[in-house]
């Protein structure tokens, strides 16, 4: 609150992008990573004509490289990012060794980010999204005072924990001025692939109730789906791996169009 009550410092538009999505969640492993890398994915399926970047400043642990399968130390100031297919991908992971923990202090970490939002020649970008670190700390607070952002979505599953973390996500992006796009609600149902029972591991309709609460919109609504985690761990997303399979991919795209 204190840094708030200071007044936002002035924004400045990454040079070539003109808009922004950040990816957010309140709490780890709820699935924001893997919604940010499909929804980059699909927002470029939907349309060949728009180009997308895709921003992994998840400092601590970036998985966006091992989600798309991409190694690489990319530099950081000429043209310089790493290119796959039409899509263009930075991430803290390209910087740092694989099973190297960052280590750093708070200065670093700004300091890092500065150069991944300032340093990367996107060239022409419709979107950007941005794949945040869980949580409501210094990163999402400087991501959001530095750039002009369009909107958040925010991922949670629907059990009370993560969307207690979900709430102050929210929250966080409404004090500076974020709008929030709405909540995309993952891991809400698990069927049995042989009996087709339904089971609610986490809980059935939970982000949907938050939503209601916070007036946002459902973006989404993701099964928990072990064609997801293995598409994840492959660096296939399953959005890019299979575009036709069943309705899990028609809910990963519908959000993306929302
Ligand atoms: P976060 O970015 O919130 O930490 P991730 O996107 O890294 O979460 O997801 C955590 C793990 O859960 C990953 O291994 C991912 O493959 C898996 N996962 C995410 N969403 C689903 C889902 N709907 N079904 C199955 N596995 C999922």
């Amino acid at each position: 609150t204190q840094i708030m009550s200071r007044g936002l410092p002035k924004q400045k538009p990454i040079e070539g992008v003109k808009q922004v999505i950040v990816v957010a969640s309140g709490k780890g492993g709820v699935g924001k990573s893997t919604t940010a890398v499909n929804l980059a994915l699909a927002l470029a399926a939907n349309d060949s004509s728009k180009a997308i970047g895709l921003l992994d400043v998840d400092v601590y642990g970036p998985s966006v490289p091992k989600m798309m399968n991409l190694k690489g130390n990319p530099e950081l100031s000429q043209s310089n990012c790493t290119f796959i297919n039409t899509y263009w991908v930075m991430s803290m992971g390209f910087l740092v060794e694989e099973n190297e923990p960052v280590v750093w202090r708070g200065l670093m970490v700004m300091s890092a980010i500065e150069k991944l939002l300032r340093q990367v020649d996107w060239g022409q970008l419709d979107y950007l999204v941005v794949d945040m670190p869980p949580g409501t700390g210094d990163v999402q607070l400087s991501v959001s005072q530095n750039i002009p952002i369009t909107g958040a979505v925010i991922v949670s599953t629907p059990q009370d924990v993560a969307l207690m973390d979900a709430h102050k996500g929210a929250e966080m992006f409404r004090k500076v001025h974020v709008p929030v796009l709405g909540l995309v609600q993952n891991m809400s149902v698990f069927q049995c692939p042989k009996c087709k029972h339904k089971t609610h591991i986490f809980g059935a309709d939970g982000a949907r109730k938050l939503a209601q609460t916070l007036g946002l919109e459902v973006l989404g609504d993701i099964p928990l789906h072990l064609n997801i985690r293995e598409a994840s761990d492959t660096g296939q997303p399953i959005v890019f791996s299979q575009p036709e399979s069943d309705e899990l991919t028609a809910a990963l795209t519908s959000h993306a169009q929302a």
